[in-house]
């Protein structure tokens, strides 16, 4: 059998969403069933609104494997599914759909696949200083994961410091032992930080839309007293390869990491609940290339 060429064989996945037309997650479920030799097709469908429900059921009905999710729709697709796995109901996202009998299971794996992604560049939050800026959508999975590693201080910081406050708020129940401080971008966040803690060592988690392709030129953060207060630091978006805010880490003398290794494995996680099989190291490393190839071929 040819592998990878469509046949009666293949089973369908995907991708929900609107838009979707420059994911790399077709790219990147390509790949990965192309190493495994697995008769997958992952397609990306533009849906409408109104057309949810309907996509979801038809999906199930035609036999798909399993579906990924992506905005607008990660938290309105939990009411179309049989089962939501208990930390994607807490973090009030779903991302990946796995058949199950009666319909689809929801899952997030942007948690773990973050989790991943700090592991893979070194980062240790457990016990640390952590400054997550923005509480959209990802920064939900994000203080997931900082809850779940015990980071020691977690300071949200966000334009409008009531999301910030109802995100902690949300999660404190859950954590009740964490330590979640909450501020607005236009407030002195600097001399809160210096109060929360006098070692000024953060790890930074960027998790707003602001720096994205194609505004590149802007950060959520300007002032050099912020950066020079972090040690590490992660911007989750991936276009541009370096943000602003990248690069003024970078400036500060510290390292810093876009948002690709996150999308990476938490493709990854999605595949290795759709096939029951684990993913090894050298060939997320190959897809990792892979992806970094084609950001470069579109910029
Ligand atoms: P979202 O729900 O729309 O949240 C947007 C966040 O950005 C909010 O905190 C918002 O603040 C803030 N923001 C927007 N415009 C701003 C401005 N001009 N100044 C200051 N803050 C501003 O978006 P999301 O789904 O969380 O996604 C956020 C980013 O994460 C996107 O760039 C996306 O590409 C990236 N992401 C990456 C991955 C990955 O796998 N690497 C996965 C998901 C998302 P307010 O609350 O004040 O509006």
């Amino acid at each position: 059998m040819e592998i990878n060429k469509i046949n009666a064989n293949t089973k369908m996945l995907g991708l929900i969403g609107n838009p979707v037309a420059h994911s790399l997650s077709p790219l990147l479920h390509g790949e990965l069933s192309r190493s495994y030799q697995e008769q997958y097709a992952y397609l990306a469908f533009p849906v409408a609104q109104e057309n949810l429900e309907t996509a979801v059921k038809g999906a199930w009905a035609l036999g798909a494997q399993g579906l990924n999710v992506t905005v607008p729709y990660k938290r309105e697709v939990m009411n179309y599914l049989s089962a939501v796995e208990p930390k994607a109901e807490l973090i009030g996202a779903v991302n990946t759909l796995v058949r199950m009998e009666a319909g689809y299971c929801g899952y997030n794996t942007d948690m773990p696949g973050l989790k991943k992604a700090l592991k893979h560049d070194g980062i240790c939050v457990a016990g640390a200083n952590v400054v997550l800026i923005g509480a959209g959508g990802v920064a939900n999975a994000a203080l997931c994961m900082l809850l779940e590693e015990e980071a020691a201080n977690i300071l949200i910081l966000n334009r409008t410091k009531e999301k910030a406050a109802k995100l902690a708020e949300h999660f404190m129940p859950h954590y009740p032992n964490a330590v979640i401080r909450v501020a607005s971008l236009q407030e002195d966040y600097i001399a809160l930080m210096d109060e929360i803690s006098s070692e000024r060592q953060w790890i930074a988690i960027q998790a707003t839309s602001v720096g994205m392709h194609p505004q590149i030129t802007e950060t959520p953060i300007d002032a050099m007293e912020f950066y020079e207060r972090i040690t590490e630091g992660v911007d989750l978006i991936f276009n541009p390869e370096e943000t602003r805010f990248l690069s003024l880490i970078r400036q500060s003398g510290h390292k810093g990491y876009n948002g690709l290794k996150m999308l990476l494995f938490q493709g990854i996680i999605a595949y290795e609940l759709w096939t029951g099989h684990k993913v090894e190291e050298d060939v997320a490393e190959k897809i990792l290339t892979v992806l970094q190839e084609e950001l470069k071929s579109r910029a």
